[in-house]
């Protein structure tokens, strides 16, 4: 126990601490409010295209209009944007083996399954080729498709990282679909089948719909901004239906395996005989909106634009588990929309008076690919070249305490300083991603803005290797990530919320009035898409 005397001192010193600890808890009430409303069982999960969803923008755009900040839609604070959805009609959908003129059919679901992510051809027969990892990593010397000719086929990798060596954020952007599928039609591919990196396949993690009906696949309606572009077939192979795929190749699935297991080279080969498909897709339209306010700048850069974004939906109502079909996406993602109206309060009490402007952006269909902020990126409401930044929110999981953030991108950017600096005021540590295999520097919108060239940011709550924060987050990502549990029942530091939310207004303010454009570092792979002045 302390002596009196220095307990009156610390009272006295500790009194404004007490006051923000107050603070942090009353404005972790305003934050769960947000949260409280866009998960609700009322919103059904917000997918895009419901009218759920549209309850949802209306309140970002209501809360904006509140909030006094500027509308920046195309139409009001909205942006619409148009996307088209495929299903594969699998009753009319078949795929068959055909070696030396015999046929044998692959059976759909249980040897493989056809994705409506690509256009898929009607009718097509085509030979395959095994390309291992698939991966063109100039900087780790490494070039999986070098003499191979892939000109009229089928190419069929692992989806795996493979041993290259490269940073987690380079193996995450080349190993992307998109990349991976760049760099294969380039070499003439027609279209690519995928095995699993370990284990049998099954449906893919986050797909709520799991076996029965056929997932739509929703794409933007902009064939411009397709990923798929001159993919005619897309499939992905179960263990059973990778083992006929490699029979007569001189190779086995379990060769592979084992060889992924250990993080190896691959070989590259030729399949045996032709694959035919036939496919039949059901399409529809939709229109879903981003919603777009600005908080004007005051200074000589008002011309110029930070965006803090996050996305407002989630997956919708899937298959039940333990009795709930409702995804409700509290912290995936309206814990990120309700950080974003909380920051854009707190300024609006500062009077807004930065000198660049900032753009609130709460985005859609994120879950369908990151397609919203995709498509903010390439038709901006604001002249693309002065978007300087963005900071993009999405389950970045107040769990428990915040003393670390970890941060996707720290190591790119001048903004990693930038964060480092913003969570030190408050004693919060900044670390780099403890999980690069998730992927994460690609999972969420501020990729979109990475591959443009501006330099963004996102952020999970960190851990201590071995702490029990990590079990915490970990166990979360299990038991809760795209389940129904991520709900509104769930334990959730809201006081821990409110302090990210912060240390996340200071970064913005830093970056809004930082003479200088946050820049790649010189030995950032994501500097070439720069076309900053
Ligand atoms: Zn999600």
């Amino acid at each position: 126990m302390l002596s009196p005397k220095k307990s009156i001192f610390l009272i006295l010193a500790a009194a404004p601490l007490f006051a923000t600890a107050l603070d942090y808890a009353a404005e972790g009430k305003l934050w769960w409010a947000h949260v409280q409303f866009l998960a609700d069982d009322k919103l059904q999960g917000r997918n895009i295209g419901t009218p759920e969803f549209q309850i949802a923008v209306d309140y970002v755009a209501g809360r904006f209009r509140k909030l006094g900040l500027k509308p920046a839609g195309t139409a009001g604070y909205l942006q619409p944007v148009h996307f088209e959805s495929r299903t594969l009609a699998p009753e009319k959908s078949s795929l068959t083996l055909i070696r030396d003129g015999k046929e044998a059919p692959l059976v759909l679901g249980a040897d493989a399954n056809l994705s409506a992510r690509a256009d898929l051809a009607p009718k097509l027969e085509a030979p395959m080729v095994f390309v291992g990892y698939g991966l063109v990593i100039p900087e780790a010397h490494w070039d999986e498709l070098s003499g191979l000719d892939l000109k009229g086929k089928i190419a069929v990798y692992v989806n795996a990282p493979g041993p290259a060596e490269a940073t987690g954020p380079v193996k995450s952007h080349l190993g992307s679909g998109a990349e991976r599928w760049r760099v294969l039609h380039e070499a003439g591919a027609i279209g690519v089948g995928t095995i699993a990196a370990g284990g049998r396949g099954g449906p893919p993690a986050g797909s709520p719909a799991g076996r029965g009906a056929p997932t739509p696949s929703i794409s933007l309606a902009d064939p411009a901004l397709s990923e798929t572009t001159g993919m005619a077939i897309s499939l992905s192979f179960t263990a059973p239906g990778a083992d006929k795929l490699f029979e007569g190749s001189g190779h086995t699935l379990s060769e592979i395996q084992s060889l992924v297991h250990d993080n190896r080279p691959l070989p590259h080969f030729g399949l045996a005989g032709t694959l035919r498909s036939q496919a039949v897709l059901k399409r529809d339209t939709l229109d879903s909106p981003n919603v777009v306010g600005m908080a004007p700048g005051s200074g000589k850069w008002k011309d110029e634009y930070v965006i803090l974004s996050a996305h407002l939906d989630h997956v919708g109502v899937g298959r039940p588990v333990n009795g709930d079909n409702i995804y409700n996406g509290a912290m995936d993602d309206a814990s990120g929309i309700a950080t974003i109206l909380e920051v854009a309060r707190l300024l609006k009490e500062s009077r807004f008076k930065l000198k660049r402007s900032v753009i609130f952006l709460a985005v859609t269909a994120e879950e369908k690919g990151e397609l919203g902020s995709r498509y903010f990126a390439a038709h901006p409401t604001v002249s693309f070249s002065k978007i300087v930044a963005d900071i993009n929110l999405d389950m970045f999981l107040p769990l428990y305490p915040l003393k670390v953030i970890e941060v996707q991108g720290l190591m790119e950017s001048t903004l990693g300083e930038s964060v480092k600096a913003a969570a030190a005021v408050d004693g919060v540590d900044v670390q780099a991603d403890q999980e690069p295999a998730e992927n994460r520097f690609i999972r969420s919108d501020q990729y979109s803005f990475i591959r443009r060239g501006v330099p963004a940011l996102a952020f999970k709550f960190g851990y201590q290797p071995g702490s029990a924060d990590e079990a915490t987050r970990k166990n979360w990502v299990r038991d809760r990530y795209h389940k129904p549990s991520d709900d509104l029942s769930q334990p959730v530091d809201t006081a821990a919320a409110a302090k990210f939310d912060r240390i996340i207004l200071r970064l913005l303010e830093t970056v809004a009035n930082d003479p200088a454009r946050p820049s790649w570092h010189d030995d950032s792979f994501f500097k070439r898409f720069s076309t900053a002045p």
